[in-house]
């Protein structure tokens, strides 16, 4: 134990002293970047909390698709040219013209129409008309 101390009695208290500030430099800049980690994780949790809070109090339902049986009330029409062929061409699932015979749903809101089995595979995953994102049963949602 006795050389350190030697040696260090030999040293020249300038070197002494700059390595003495240098670990305590080396420990500040530590803690400092310790802080600044810590801050940042904080930071970045206050940022997906206040961005879920903000998603989940917007006043339209959220996008997760329609109850099996509001989903079958939907109406369903089996297409005509003569009837729809002017405001119904082709659905905007499959991008399909329609044809005389073709089972579709009518959205009730806004008046669009696909085939029956676009539009239902795509409101088991969406509560929002796929071409004008209206919601077809505002209201009835819980
Ligand atoms: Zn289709
Ligand atoms: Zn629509």
């Amino acid at each position: 134990m006795a050389l350190p101390l030697f040696f260090l009695g030999k040293l020249p208290i300038s070197v002494i002293v700059l390595v003495a500030s240098i670990s305590i430099l080396s420990c500040a800049i530590i803690i400092a970047m310790c802080t600044w980690r810590m801050a940042w994780i904080i930071w970045c949790h206050h940022i997906i909390v206040t961005s879920r809070q903000t998603t989940t109090s917007q006043t339209t339902p959220p996008n997760r698709g329609l109850d099996g049986k509001i989903l079958r009330s939907l109406p369903r029409v089996v297409y005509n040219l003569e009837v729809y062929g002017k405001k119904l061409t082709e659905c905007a699932i499959c991008l399909m013209e329609f044809v005389d015979g073709d089972v579709m749903r009518v959205l009730p809101h806004c008046g669009h129409g696909f085939h029956m089995s676009c539009i239902d595979r795509w409101l088991e995953c969406h509560s929002s008309c796929p071409s004008c994102r209206d919601v077809p049963v505002y209201g009835t949602m819980s």
